[in-house]
């Protein structure tokens, strides 16, 4: 793969972006319950309009912004949530960002790539726990080029264990050249997910120091590749504790804005994980720009707002506490039950040597769907949209009123029950049937409802994969 940038300048704006943020401090209560009605309108912000919302830290005017993010949440996404696992695959890697255990010059880390017959270990260990989605993370390195990454994407698809299987395989990888893409697609991937840690090009520069990595444009540009290579479902991010949080949210909208000019399609998905601690990674116990879990909220609520229909996932880097606190303001997919040492689902002593970094959320995929549904959550292993081709500019279509309740919540309920049916505990069972029960309550009776109430029956009786 031959990385070239010529002629490419970034379409992050750092100047404007500042120049924003300040020429919006202490806005007006009129203007920033303006902006949350817009949004609760399911429009997507402005960057001015974002800078307004973050300036607006008066902690009655972060109330409504809470708010609003809760309510536009209930609106567009209904009570889902979209459940999946890590799988890493490999952790060598030739680039040393400063943040992370994987970086080559850490002597600290055990370093391990999966074999294929070790692959299948962990996909039958996740199946048999109940996953049904999976993100596979490798490092960088030129053992996981396009080839490899596709062939493991393959071994994952071609397993089934009982009554299980993945029926979907998201990637967060290094970026690609198009060719790269083409093929990666070809095995049938869900979302390609690029994180451009800090989009301060300084910042940047800083933590990169050497390594294909470094090239901040070659990564800029990754989904723009990849869209050219036919991948249309697409995650961003930036790592949070790098650069001031104010300025990467505006980055991720300014990159929103960028695919949805460009490729007519916003991102699928934005994450923004806050950097945790790493084995033999000093800077991440100090953060330089570290996020307080008070801002760590208003972001996500922030960023709930200002782009209403792209997913927003939260991982076990956060603890817990945060995980229940910030779910309501907007998250659409967790993860779960996870463990990010390489190989740690089949084998997981000492898996923490072969980690990237500390998670801090350890309870199992049916400890978390139980709490989910106890707090009104509905858990969902849906995976049918991708299956019938509603991605990218297409998917954007079908994002209107009424999609949800016509697809999405009866697909939660009928992937949740086969998940009760196959793994629940009994105490899960409980609270997920009930749950379920008052899903039904609230859906108007109808043809829509008379054939979820047939399916729900047919998954009863031990069908299973059914979907809208
Ligand atoms: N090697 C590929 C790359 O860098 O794009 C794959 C991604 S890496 C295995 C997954 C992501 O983990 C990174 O993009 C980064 O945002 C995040 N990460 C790295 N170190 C971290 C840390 N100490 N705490 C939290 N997240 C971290
Ligand atoms: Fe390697 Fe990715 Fe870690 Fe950087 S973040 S050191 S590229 S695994």
């Amino acid at each position: 793969m031959k990385i070239n940038t010529e002629g490419l300048t970034s379409f992050i704006p750092e100047n404007e972006i500042f120049r924003t943020l300040e020429s919006t401090k202490n806005p007006s209560v009129e203007r920033v319950r303006e902006i949350i009605a817009k949004s609760l309108d399911k429009k997507r912000l402005d960057p001015e309009e974002m800078a307004v919302l973050i300036n607006a830290d008066d902690p009655a005017l972060a109330e409504e912004i809470f708010e609003g993010a809760r309510e536009l949440k209930k609106r567009i996404y209904g009570n889902r949530i979209v459940l999946f696992a890590p799988l890493y695959v490999g952790n060598e890697c030739i680039n040393n960002c400063s943040y992370c255990g994987f970086r080559s010059s850490n002597k600290k880390v055990a370093r391990k790539s999966l074999t294929l017959p070790e692959l299948d270990r962990e996909i039958e260990e996740l199946v048999n726990r109940g996953h049904k989605r999976l993100i596979l993370v490798y490092g960088e390195h030129p053992k996981y080029d396009a080839q490899f990454i596709h062939d493991t994407v393959k071994e994952v698809y071609s397993q089934k264990h009982g009554n299980g299987e993945i029926r979907r395989v998201n990637i967060n990888a290094a970026p690609l050249d198009v060719e790269g893409y083409k093929l990666v697609k070809s095995a049938g991937i869900g979302t390609y997910q690029i994180f451009q840690e800090t989009y301060h090009q300084a910042t940047y520069k800083a933590m990169h120091p050497s390594g294909p990595k470094s090239n901040y444009l070659w990564r800029l540009f990754g989904m723009d590749r990849a869209q050219e290579g036919g991948i249309d479902d697409l995650g961003i991010g930036a790592l949070m504790g790098l650069f001031d949080w104010r300025f990467e949210t505006m980055a991720l909208l300014y990159h929103t804005i960028h695919l949805e000019e460009k490729f007519n399609v916003g991102p699928h998905t934005i994450s923004f994980p806050r950097i945790e601690p790493a084995i033999g990674t000093a800077l991440c116990d100090h953060p330089p720009a570290g996020v307080s879990d008070y801002d760590f909220k208003r972001l996500i609520a922030i960023l709930r707002l200002s782009v209403p229909y792209t997913g927003l996932i939260l991982t076990c880097r956060e603890s817990t506490a945060i995980r229940n606190e910030v779910i309501q303001f907007g998250v659409s997919q967790i993860d779960a039950g996870s463990d990010i040492g390489v190989g740690a689902y089949s084998q997981s002593r000492e898996s923490y040597k072969k980690s990237q970094f500390v998670l801090n959320d350890g309870r199992s995929l049916d400890q978390v769907i139980r709490e989910l549904c106890e707090a009104g959550f509905l858990p969902s292993f849906c995976t049918g949209c991708y299956r019938l081709g509603r991605t990218g500019e297409h998917f954007m279509e079908f994002a209107i009123p009424g999609f949800v309740k016509r697809f999405c919540t009866p697909n939660a309920v009928l992937t949740f029950l086969e998940y009760m049916e196959d793994y629940g505990s009994p105490e899960t069972n409980k609270a997920g049937l009930r749950q379920i029960a008052r899903e039904l309550e609230r859906m108007p009776v109808g043809d829509q409802k008379t054939q979820l109430l047939d399916r729900i029956e047919q998954v009863k009786a031990g069908d299973r994969d059914l979907y809208f």
